[in-house]
């Protein structure tokens, strides 16, 4: 599966991104034609297919040297080559077959017939019929965020392997690799059901072959091996089944927009314009409002979509329909081969507006029941739901495919909630009027919502390690609507601020040997970390029983002297959340919540299990919220 160690014979490559290094590309190279002597396929993408898919088409994308030179054909039942098509370099030559439904699974032979002729032997798969397959997301999930580097290891044996870019671990560096896997995901299952979980979201899992501060796994190298050091593409695919045997789904993190500096298609670019190019290195601005300003200008947009995220992260061109075709189809493999749950999209607003309107409708096309959602690091609700799936008409030439995004509006709003006082609009004001502006999409219960994640301060610090405040927060995320995401360690109240990132990437206590603090097992969870993780247990549990707080609706009433309060309904049953953000109690008259209050006569808080027997006016104690569930 691994062939990157191919690479450093393809002298010179790595300069192809200059254009000076693209002129000298197009001399005599001794070692191209030292190859061409010995054809070879060193890979060919996707790595391999299946029978039986929805669009018959497959592009495959050959890799060897000059085997540019040569002519393809094929002979299997079935399977009709329908071209050949040659790209700027001579390593690469692209297939285009149809694969009729009559075909069967098997080994098919594709002949290159160059100087010499060569052989390879392409695999046709049957698709699984396995139960539990790709079974999506929606408000019933409760989403666990985690860096697999940062989470456990499981397997020691897997923390160095031979032939890659990046020293050894060293987990007294937060830029280093620190030996987690999915070993140690996998060993540690019955704590996230313990938690209450229903799906684990794993920082990339795919190979991050570079030499410096790849653990986050945004700079993939590869687009089909999982990284050696948390596993094999089979232990993920075992993984995948794993989590289904234990109830939990998994959501799988891609990037679309760039790549690591380190993978084949960067060292040796099929085309040069398989990746935007600068004259110097030149970053995003990382504005999103210049895909869509109306008043936008060149200079600007070209630099937000076509800037390179970072040195070592090449950004790619989707306007290239061949990178956009090898793009979507990985993605369809990624789904088939391992029958993972769904796709969170990394930097979904940098990327081509006509690629991502493709690749959303072509994945969803072919996998209807797919979950999705986006990273849409914005600023204002339009602006979010602009990149969901909306009410608008097309804009500008884009419509979302997106069913749902990460929730950032939201985000913003909680965290404004528990660190400002109320006012008009501020406050604990801003949750009523952020959620107000869900109008505008097709279907807000399908948004991520959460506290923090890998990119920003955590949420214990933000609020000033205010354990109060800690629980309002966490009350909010697990009842108000859409799809809740916990990022790892919050449930324990780890902290810190995202300056630099790794400070709120640190090891999960007990993940790792030697760890003195074992907060997996409950005897390790002494103290306030002890009394986190029961919190957002019990009610994450209560969540995962209670359909009224997926599949309900919702009805907020306007915040009143910084009380909020908000109902999850259906016919299962009613959930009252009150949120005090005052420092002090506050009695609140309840006559104005008639509407859903009538028919019941008390309730139960939830977390502490206590009676509430007067439905006409409560007591609430300052920086408190309840949860409570009505009884008639
Ligand atoms: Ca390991």
């Amino acid at each position: 599966m691994k062939l990157t160690c191919f690479l450093p014979l393809l002298a010179g490559a790595a300069l192809l991104l200059s254009p000076v290094a693209q002129a000298a590309a197009s001399l005599p190279n001794p070692a191209a034609e030292a190859a061409a002597a010995a054809p070879a396929i060193t890979r060919v993408d996707p790595t391999f297919w299946w029978v039986g898919m929805k669009n018959p088409r497959l592009q495959l994308l050959v890799h060897g040297p000059n085997i540019g030179a040569s002519t393809a054909s094929l002979t299997y039942p079935g399977v009709t080559l329908n071209g050949t098509r040659k790209l700027e370099s001579p390593n690469y030559l692209l297939l285009d077959l149809t694969i009729s439904p009559a075909a069967k699974p098997g080994k098919l032979s594709l002949e290159f017939q160059g100087a010499k002729k060569t052989k390879f032997s392409y695999e046709l798969r049957a698709r699984s019929t396995e139960p539990g397959r790709v079974q999506g997301l929606s408000s019933a999930d409760f989403v666990y965020l985690l860096m697999p580097d940062r989470f456990a290891n499981g397997n020691p044996k897997n923390d160095v392997v031979k032939g890659m870019k990046a020293p050894g671990v060293a987990r007294d560096s937060m830029y280093a690799r620190h030996g987690g896997d999915l070993k140690g995901i996998e060993n540690n299952f019955s704590y996230l059901k313990e938690l209450g979980v229903t799906a684990i979201w794993p920082t990339p899992v795919v190979e991050n072959d570079e030499p410096r501060a790849s653990y986050h796994g945004y700079a993939l190298t590869d687009f089909y091996a999982v990284d050696p050091r948390y596993g094999s593409n089979e232990d993920y695919v075992r993984f995948v089944r794993n989590a289904h045997q234990q109830g939990l789904k998994v959501v799988h993190d891609v990037v679309l927009n760039h790549m690591g500096t380190s993978g084949y298609l960067v060292q040796d670019p099929p085309a040069k314009d398989w990746f935007n190019q600068w004259p110097t290195f030149t970053r995003s601005n990382f504005r999103d409002a210049a895909f869509n300003d109306p008043y936008v200008s060149q200079y600007d947009r070209k630099q937000f979509g076509q800037g390179w995220f970072d040195r070592h992260m090449a950004d790619m061109n989707q306007a290239n329909p061949d990178m956009a075709n090898y793009i979507i189809q990985n993605f369809i493999w990624w789904v088939e081969y391992t029958g993972l749950d769904a796709y969170r999209v990394d930097t979904y607003t940098y990327s081509d507006r006509k690629f991502l309107m493709d690749w959303g409708k072509a994945v969803l096309d072919e996998y209807p029941q797919l979950g999705m959602f986006a990273e849409t690091w914005v600023q204002g609700t339009a602006q979010q739901a602009y990149f969901a799936r909306n009410i608008f008409p097309e804009v500008d030439g884009f419509k979302s495919n997106m069913p749902g995004v990460l929730d950032f509006q939201s985000q913003y709003a909680i965290n404004e909630a528990l660190t400002r006082d109320a006012g008009w609009t501020e406050g604990i004001s801003k949750l009523y009027y952020t959620l107000q502006t869900d109008w505008m999409y097709e279907n807000p219960m399908r948004n991520v919502v959460f506290l923090d994640n890998h990119d920003v301060s955590r949420f214990y610090s933000v609020i000033g390690e205010d354990f109060q405040k800690y629980k309002m927060g966490l009350a909010w995320l697990l009842t108000t609507r859409g799809i809740p995401q916990l990022y790892y360690g919050t449930e324990v109240l780890m902290k810190n601020y995202s300056n630099p990132d790794g400070k709120v990437r640190e090891d999960f206590p007990g993940g790792f040997p030697g760890d003195k603090t074992n907060y997996f097992s409950a005897a390790g969870r002494t103290g306030q970390a002890g009394e986190a993780f029961r919190y957002v247990s019990t009610l994450a549990n209560y969540r995962r029983t209670h359909p009224a707080l997926h599949a309900g609706k919702l009805m907020q009433f306007i915040p009143n002297e910084g009380v909020y309060t908000y109902f999850r309904y259906s016919d299962a049953g009613t959930v009252m959340v009150m949120m005090n953000s005052n420092k002090d109690e506050k009695t609140v008259d309840m006559a104005r919540f008639a509407e859903r209050l009538n028919g019941f006569s008390s309730g139960t808080e939830i977390t502490t299990g206590t009676a509430v027997t007067n439905l006409q006016s409560v007591k609430i104690p300052g920086r408190t919220a309840w949860v409570v569930e009505l009884k008639k």
